[in-house]
């Protein structure tokens, strides 16, 4: 017995170079049995939904995510713009949390950026006890390297003026020698290993309670590009997380040392048509631009001549290489700067091309490729996976260390498309310093108009029309992704679609970031309707 379901009257753009536009389908037991125009439909039996006219798009895959983690920031204060703007603000916000929590709970905070807050400086303690004096409250830089901490988290971790710098880390100190409550890189560990210790459950049960913020957002192919083994495994975590509810399909990308703990013997970790399975394995080629660590050419702007950090080498990108390629799965690399780039590139150069009908390769971010990376990237099929929301976010990072005209030929999407590689969108959620980061339309928007939120250019030669806009958040996303039969509205295919509430194809560009979801269907159900 199978089951339809007759859609009709839509505005539906398929992202399916063959069909690329259609106003009916047809669903049968959660798969496309049909889709085209409403006069060419045949007839069949079953439950007929009327679209009113508006337009349909295949649901949005975000290619490279952290999902848990940002189910967990959800939980904490965004310190970031548009919600908060200075230190004042985040004070205010910090006591309203502090009130719905119970009196001594730890409060959390995640991606302030001096450069954005009006004081201009990074929040200490005595800020932050403003907001809680009995309560520990710990606030994460947009970095994730930096803490501002308050009083009570310093006391908790037993840090004072005689507490000497661990290695690897500084205790910010005022001219009496007193931690003034900032802490970098492995100094904050004195103060996150005092803080409680999530479950299995509990970090399950968050995800499973951020699935429908996905589904209000179109999102319903998720990667989780940060991958554990120990001390809870993340296959282990998702998939408790699919069994309390959450309806995502996810590909998970394991670190490369945790990769290597992995007990790999059942086949159905790399089967794609769980709800769960392993996609590739992750590495690191260099930082990031905002903390000048990205290995770059030229140097950062600054008397320093500095060039970023190499976190790699030849001879472990091959060996992860090797890996990926014996398990059948993808090797994605975080690579920002020139020269980490072409590190991947030259590595990988016409030998990336262990998966059939896919990228065996994908670089991250490839946020400053040079012209022969490029072409090096397209001859091998290695494609490049990047994030428009960074440069749209976090334009006062990429100024102050790049400079107006390098920033603004960061992330050149039109140059990449048009020598041939293979590109997909994502967000990188939560790693931008932005209060909704996961939000497709405002990656949309920002790919679009290249312009920053602050309304400043971003380098217009690089901006794209709205339908490939679309394309490289649906249908390439699952190109280089690898979720099956998702991304485009095709016959075989999950329905798996969006309505909007306007058309985001005939709108003003300048509207796009803010659209909304009026309604989000999986296999043809509808999983999420706007409240109005
Ligand atoms: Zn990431």
């Amino acid at each position: 017995m199978s089951f339809n379901r007759i859609f009709t009257n839509g505005k539906i753009f398929t992202a399916d170079r063959e069909n690329r536009e259609a106003n009916a389908m047809i669903i049968c037991n959660g798969k496309i049995s049909w889709i085209g125009k409403e006069e060419d439909m045949p007839s069949v039996v079953g439950e007929k939904i009327d679209l009113q006219g508006r337009r349909v798009l295949p649901t949005f895959i975000d290619a490279h995510l952290h999902p848990l983690m940002l189910a967990e920031t959800s939980k904490q204060l965004a310190c970031t713009p548009p919600g908060v703007t200075s230190i004042e603000e985040m004070v205010q916000a910090l006591k309203k949390l502090r009130e719905e929590h119970s009196p001594d709970s730890w409060i959390e905070g995640w991606g302030y950026d001096e450069g954005k807050l009006e004081e201009g400086r990074t929040p200490n303690r005595h800020d932050l006890d403003q907001a809680a004096k009995n309560a520990p409250i710990v606030l994460t830089r947009t970095c994730t390297h930096i803490l501002s901490v308050n009083s009570k988290a310093l006391e908790i971790a037993g840090i004072t003026k005689h507490t000497p710098d661990p290695p690897g880390g500084k205790i910010d100190r005022d001219e009496y020698g007193e931690p003034t409550g900032v802490l970098r890189e492995s100094a904050g560990d004195l103060v996150k290993n005092k803080m409680p210790v999530k479950s299995l459950e509990e970090k399950a049960g968050a995800l499973a309670e951020y699935s429908d913020t996905f589904l209000a957002k179109g999102i319903t192919g998720i990667t989780e590009m940060m991958a554990d083994h120990r001390p809870i495994d993340y296959f282990e975590i998702y998939k408790a997380a699919v069994e309390k509810g959450m309806k995502q399909r996810v590909a998970l990308y394991y670190n490369w040392d945790e990769f290597q703990q992995l007990d790999l013997n059942d086949p159905a970790l790399f089967d794609r048509e769980q709800s769960v399975y392993i996609a590739g394995i992750k590495l690191f080629a260099d930082g990031s631009i905002s903390g000048q660590t990205a290995w770059v050419h030229p140097a950062f702007i600054g008397d320093d001549e500095n060039a970023g950090i190499s976190t790699t080498s030849r001879e472990e990108l091959l060996e992860a290489g090797e890996a990926a390629k014996k398990y059948g799965i993808q090797l994605a690399v975080h690579a920002m700067g020139e020269q980490a780039i072409d590190q991947v590139v030259d590595t990988f150069y016409k030998r990336a091309d262990w998966l059939e009908g896919a990228p065996s390769v994908r670089i991250e971010h490839a946020s400053l490729p040079t012209v022969r990376a490029i072409q090096r990237a397209a001859e091998s099929g290695i494609a490049f996976v990047t994030q428009p929301i960074f440069l749209f976010a976090e334009i006062e990072s990429y100024l102050n260390n790049l400079g107006e005209e390098r920033s603004r030929n960061t992330y050149p999407v039109k140059n990449i498309l048009e020598k041939g590689i293979q590109v997909a969108f994502s967000s990188d959620a939560p790693a931008t310093a932005w209060d909704d980061p996961v939000n497709p339309f405002v990656g949309l928007g920002a790919a679009v108009n290249r312009k920053a939120y602050d309304g400043s250019d971003i380098g217009q030669e690089q901006a794209i029309s709205i339908e490939t806009a679309v394309e490289l958040y649906t249908k390439a996303a699952q190109e280089v992704a690898r979720i099956p039969f998702v991304g485009r509205l095709a016959l075989g295919f999950h329905a798996d679609f969006i309505v909007l509430e306007s058309d985001i194809l005939q709108v003003d560009k300048a509207d796009i970031s803010s659209m909304t979801v009026e309604e989000t269907y999986m296999g043809g159900e509808k999983v999420y309707q706007k409240k109005v």
